[in-house]
């Protein structure tokens, strides 16, 4: 998978040197490349913001900056003419193969675990970090005539920028691309996964740490009944944290499950 990062933070994206991701780069799994915007400005003081049309706090950055940094970074897929199709005459994302724009932004759809499964399927991320107020709303208009662009947030907060939505969302897509996580069972059984429930509780060694023990049943070599522990704590914790989680399901709770409860 291919990735690309633009900021005017490249140095915030150094996390991506670290631990599994930063192994999936170095092994050729991940193909990751962190650009600076300002490499794409033309002044001398390499702006890339301005005031806010129509007035108002803080500064917008400018989408003659980011035309040119994602023109050169999403490639031949969106380096038709500019002008071509303004008036919206090429359907909005219609694009199924090619890159994939990701514009984090509070204002986007929230980012879970099925969009980090269905993202891992795609061969081309380039994630526009945002900052100030945002991205001139026409990048994402224009871009959408020549790629997918998702909009997303993390999380109903603000941050200042967008870097660490970038990280959020590559790391939790990268884990989910064949090879990067060395053992690939680790990721069935994960919270938000197939099974739609949070994970059951799990502990190691030492088996009895101040005062408290680890679960005899854990110790008990016995795995048809670890597995119906572990299912019973995962509905237990689910249904205490997220009870939510648990209506609308795409895979109905058993009768087994139900009595669980
Ligand atoms: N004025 C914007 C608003 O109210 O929607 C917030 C801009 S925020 C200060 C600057 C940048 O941080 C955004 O452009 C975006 O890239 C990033 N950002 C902030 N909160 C975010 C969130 N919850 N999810 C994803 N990105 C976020």
């Amino acid at each position: 998978m291919k990735i690309d990062v633009i900021s005017i933070f490249p140095e915030y994206l150094a996390a991506l040197e670290l631990s599994l991701i930063g192994k999936a780069r170095t092994s050729g799994l991940l193909d990751l490349t962190v650009h600076n915007l300002r490499d794409w400005t033309t002044d001398k003081h390499r702006t890339v913001d301005d005031t806010p049309a129509g007035g108002g706090a803080g500064m917008v950055m400018r989408a003659d900056v980011w035309g040119a940094a994602l023109d050169d970074v999403l490639g031949a897929a969106a380096d038709a003419d500019a002008d071509e199709g303004a008036n919206g005459d090429v359907e909005a994302g219609a694009t199924e193969e090619g890159p994939v724009l990701l514009i984090p932004t509070p204002t986007g759809r929230v980012f879970d675990q099925r969009m980090a499964e269905e993202l891992a399927g795609e061969d081309h991320l380039v994630f526009a970090c945002g900052r100030y107020e945002g991205i001139d709303a026409r990048v994402a208009e224009k871009f959408s005539e020549r790629v997918r662009v998702v909009e997303f947030s993390i999380g109903d907060y603000v941050l200042n920028g967008g870097e660490v939505a970038a990280l959020v969302a590559i790391e939790a897509i990268g884990r989910l691309s064949p090879g990067v996580v060395g053992n690939p069972e680790s990721l069935i059984e994960e919270s938000h996964g197939a099974a739609g429930l949070l994970e059951y509780p799990v502990y190691t060694r030492p088996t009895s740490w101040r005062g408290a023990d680890i679960p005899d049943v854990l110790l008990s070599g016995d795995h048809a009944r670890i597995t119906r522990w572990r299912r019973r704590k995962a509905l237990a914790r689910t249904a205490k944290r997220r009870p939510d989680m648990l209506i609308d399901r795409a895979e109905p709770l058993t009768m087994e499950d139900k009595l669980a409860l």
